[in-house]
C-alpha cells in the first residue's frame, strides 16, 4: 500500500511531504532557523552557501560573513532558537532534537534557569505543537574543565535529555570526553556524538563504545567498514545523517553516491536530518525529495527511514 508520504515523494508534492509527521534529531539552532522568520525580525538576509566548502575553518568563515556575529549575544541566540522553531513548524516537523550548548550559560551569569528559559520560551514562541527533545552539547575545542563547570548545573536543572558533541572532530580526543559522558549517562540523558564526517571508520566506532553512544551524528565514514556497519547494526547504533551538509562541506561528491545506501543495507538504522538548514538551504522534507529524485532509495525506504525518526 503505497502512503500518503510515498505518494508525495513520488509525485514530487513538498506540501504532501510537509503534512506528514517527521523527526529533526540533527540540527544546530544557529544556522537551523528560518531565512524570512529572521529578515522578518532584523532586516537581515542570509543566504544559503553556494558551492562547496572543504573544511570546518571555510564553514565558520563563512558564517561569520554571512551572519556577522548576530547569533553570538543572548538575544541573538533566542532568535535563532525561536527561528529554529518555525522552520519546524513551516515543514511540519513534528518532533525535534535541539538545544544549547554548555558555553552558553556564560551569557546568563551562570544561570542554568535562564538557559531553559530562552529553550523553553522559543519553544512556545515559535512551534509550541513540537515535541521538543532537549539537548545539550559540547564543543570540541573547550576544555573538559570548562565543559564540567558549564554542564553541572544544566544537568542539575534536570531537563535535558541528550547530550551532544559537535565542532572539529580532531580538536581534540574523544576519549577526554568520557567522564563528561560517564556523568551525562549516570542522571538519564541519552548520548550522541558528530563523528566519522571528517573522521574514519573507527573513529566512529571508537566513539560508540569510549562514549557508550546511543546514536551518532553524521558517522557516514562507518559506510567504510563492512565491519563498524556490521557493529553498529548489532548495537542497534542509530545514525542521524544530513545529505546535503555532506556534499556542500565536500565529504561526499554525488547525492548519488551517498553512503547512506550502503548503510541502510547493512542494517544500520539512519535516519534523514539537515544539520545546518539556513546555510545549506533544505528543508527537511527537501532533504527526502532530493533523495528519492536522485534515486538513492526508494518511497517505500525512505518512508521508513521517516517513521525510525519517530521511534
Ligand atoms: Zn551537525
Amino acid at each position: 500500500m503505497t502512503t500518503p508520504f510515498q505518494a508525495a515523494l513520488e509525485a514530487g508534492d513538498l506540501a504532501g511531504l510537509r503534512a506528514a509527521p517527521k523527526a529533526e534529531l540533527h540540527i544546530h539552532a544557529v544556522l537551523g532557523g528560518c531565512r524570512d522568520f529572521i529578515h522578518e525580525r532584523i532586516g537581515q538576509d542570509i543566504a544559503p552557501l553556494e558551492g562547496v566548502l572543504s573544511s570546518m575553518d571555510e564553514m565558520h568563515a563563512w558564517t561569520d560573513s554571512q551572519t556577522a556575529g548576530v547569533f553570538r549575544s543572548a538575544t541573538g541566540r533566542a532568535l535563532a532558537f525561536e527561528a529554529t522553531f518555525v522552520r519546524a513548524r513551516k515543514d511540519g516537523v513534528s518532533r525535534m532534537e535541539v538545544g544549547a550548548d554548555v558555553w552558553e550559560i556564560t551569557l546568563h551569569d551562570n544561570s542554568a534557569q535562564a538557559v531553559w528559559d530562552v529553550l523553553a520560551n522559543a519553544h512556545i514562541a515559535g512551534a509550541p505543537q513540537v515535541d521538543w527533545i532537549p539537548q545539550m552539547s559540547f564543543s570540541r575545542h573547550c576544555s573538559v574543565r570548562s565543559l564540567e563547570r558549564w554542564m553541572t548545573p544544566l544537568l542539575e536543572l534536570g531537563r535535558f535529555r541528550t547530550l551532544d558533541l559537535s565542532g572539529d572532530e580532531f580538536a581534540q580526543p574523544v576519549e577526554v570526553f568520557a567522564p563528561l559522558y560517564r556523568r551525562a549517562k549516570a542522571a538519564g540523558l541519552s548520548l550522541k556524538a558528530h563523528v566519522g564526517e571528517w573522521g574514519t571508520a573507527d573513529d566512529v566506532w571508537r566513539a560508540v563504545e569510549l562514549l557508550e553512544l546511543d546514536e551518532v551524528q553524521h558517522g557516514i565514514a562507518a559506510a567504510d567498514s563492512p565491519q563498524v556497519m556490521r557493529a553498529l547494526a548489532d548495537a542497534g547504533v542509530r545514525l542521524n545523517i544530513c545529505p546535503t551538509s555532506n556534499l556542500k562541506l565536500g565529504r561526499v561528491e554525488r547525492l548519488e553516491d551517498h553512503p547512506i545506501r550502503r548503510l541502510h543495507d547493512a542494517g544500520v538504522r539512519v535516519t534523514v536530518n539537515t544539520d545546518d538548514p539556513l546555510m545549506f538551504g533544505l528543508s527537511l522534507s527537501e532533504e527526502f525529495l532530493a533523495l528519492y529524485q536522485a534515486g538513492v532509495m526508494t518511497a517505500a525506504e525512505l518512508d521508513a527511514i521517516r517513521l525510525e525518526g519517530l521511534r
